[in-house]
C-alpha cells in the first residue's frame, strides 16, 4: 500500500505528468523489472522486459503484449490571475462541479507548491438568495484564493501551471480512499503484477501513458511504436452499488474482484480474451467479475485501432465515487488486480 499511497499524492495532470513518471521511472531502475524503460515524445514511460521462458522452454518468436495505464489525473490548469490575485483555471478531465465546493487545492508552480483554496463566485448561504442557493456553478465560476498579495501571485504562478485537489490516501474500513485512485490503481497493479512475474513467454511492454483523461492521447503513439500483438488497458470503472443509484446501473460490486470490462463507449472487448482470462482465474481461484460501462472510454479503445488493429482487452478495478478526491477501492478488489494479470501473463 506504500507504492500505492506514493502514487496518488504525486499530482500529474495531463500533460504535466513529469512527477508521476519520475516516481515510476525511479522505482523501475531500481527494482531491475525491465530490461529497457524509454519515454517516448509525448511522454509516456515504456518498459520492455524480454520473454523469460521457464527452464527447458523454448521460445523463438515471442509475442508481443502491451500493458497500458494512463497516469495523468483530472485537474486543472491555471488560466487568468486577476487583479485581485485570484485565478481562474481549465479543466484538464472531468469534475463534475458540485463535488468542487469548499477545496484545499495545490498549485504546482516552477519554484514549488503553493496551498490554495477552492470556491465558486458568490455569497455565503447566511446572505445567499434562494436562487442563488439552488444553482450549480460551472468551472468558469471557481477561482483560487493562494491568501497571497496580487504581487506575490503574478511573481510566482504563471498560465499552464497545474492545479490538483488535496485528498488524502487513507484506509477506511475493507477500502483504501484516496484521491486519483482512477488511475494510479492501474499504474500501480501493472508494477505488482510485474514483481510477482517468474516465466513468461512473450515480450512484455509496459506503458504508463499520458493525456487519458483528455481524450486517450498518448495511448495511441505508444501502441503504434510497440506493435503488439495483444494489449491489456488497465483502469479503473464505476462501482455504483450505492443509495440513489439503481441496482442495474451499479456497472461492478465491490469485494467480487478486479473488473473485466465487456465493453464501454469507446470500445468491445476481445471476448475470447476475456474467456481465457475467466479461466485462468478459476484455476487460481482469484476473484474478476465482468462489467459493461454504457458511457466512457480508455486507453484499450485506441490499442485496440492501432495500425491494423490489435486483440485488446481492458481491466479495470472497481471504484465507488470516482472522479472525486474520495474515491474508495475495496481491498479484494485491488489485491485481485496484480494476481490475475500475474497468473494470465504467466499463460502468454
Ligand atoms: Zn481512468
Amino acid at each position: 500500500m506504500d507504492l500505492l499511497e506514493k502514487l496518488t499524492q504525486t499530482p500529474s495532470v495531463p500533460g504535466r505528468e513529469d512527477r508521476i513518471r519520475k516516481v515510476i521511472e525511479d522505482h523501475l531502475r531500481t527494482s531491475g523489472l525491465f530490461d529497457e524503460v524509454r519515454t517516448d515524445s509525448l511522454g509516456s514511460l515504456i518498459a520492455c522486459r524480454h520473454a523469460r521462458p521457464a527452464k527447458g522452454a523454448e521460445v523463438t518468436s515471442p509475442r508481443k503484449v502491451m500493458l497500458a495505464a494512463h497516469m495523468d489525473q483530472i485537474g486543472f490548469l491555471v488560466r487568468h490571475i486577476d487583479d485581485k490575485g485570484f485565478l481562474r483555471v481549465n479543466p484538464v478531465g472531468g469534475f463534475d462541479t458540485r463535488n468542487l465546493f469548499a477545496r484545499g487545492v495545490r498549485v504546482c508552480t516552477r519554484d514549488g507548491d503553493l496551498a490554495g483554496v477552492m470556491n465558486p463566485g458568490g455569497r455565503p448561504i447566511h446572505i445567499a438568495t434562494d436562487d442563488e442557493k439552488k444553482k450549480v456553478p460551472i468551472i468558469g465560476d471557481f477561482f483560487i484564493d493562494l491568501g497571497l498579495e496580487v504581487e506575490e501571485v503574478t511573481a510566482r504562478v504563471q498560465i499552464g501551471d497545474m492545479v490538483v485537489l488535496d485528498g488524502p490516501f487513507r484506509e477506511v474500513g475493507e477500502y483504501v480512499v484516496s484521491q486519483c485512485l482512477d488511475n494510479r490503481v492501474g499504474c500501480w497493479a501493472q508494477i505488482r503484477a510485474i514483481e510477482n512475474l517468474e516465466h513468461h513467454s512473450c515480450d512484455i511492454y509496459a506503458a504508463w501513458t499520458v493525456q487519458e483523461e483528455v481524450g486517450l492521447r498518448g495511448a495511441m503513439p505508444a501502441a503504434f511504436g510497440i506493435d503488439p500483438d495483444i494489449g491489456i488497458a488497465c483502469d479503473t470503472t464505476l462501482c455504483c452499488r450505492t443509495p440513489g443509484v439503481p441496482e442495474e446501473d451499479r456497472v461492478t460490486i465491490p469485494g467480487n474482484g478486479v473488473g473485466l470490462h465487456v465493453m464501454d463507449s469507446s470500445m468491445i472487448s476481445d471476448i475470447g480474451l476475456i474467456q481465457d482470462i475467466e479461466a485462468v482465474a478459476a484455476e487460481h481461484d482469484i476473484k474478476c467479475q465482468r462489467g459493461i460501462l454504457p458511457r466512457g472510454g480508455q486507453d484499450g479503445a485506441v490499442i485496440q485501432r492501432s495500425r491494423s488493429g490489435v486483440r485488446t482487452v481492458s481491466f479495470a478495478c472497481p471504484v465507488k465515487y470516482i472522479h472525486t478526491v474520495t474515491e474508495m477501492s475495496h481491498k479484494t478488489d485491488l489485491a485481485s488486480y496484480p494476481a490475475l494479470l500475474t497468473a494470465w501473463l504467466e499463460t502468454l
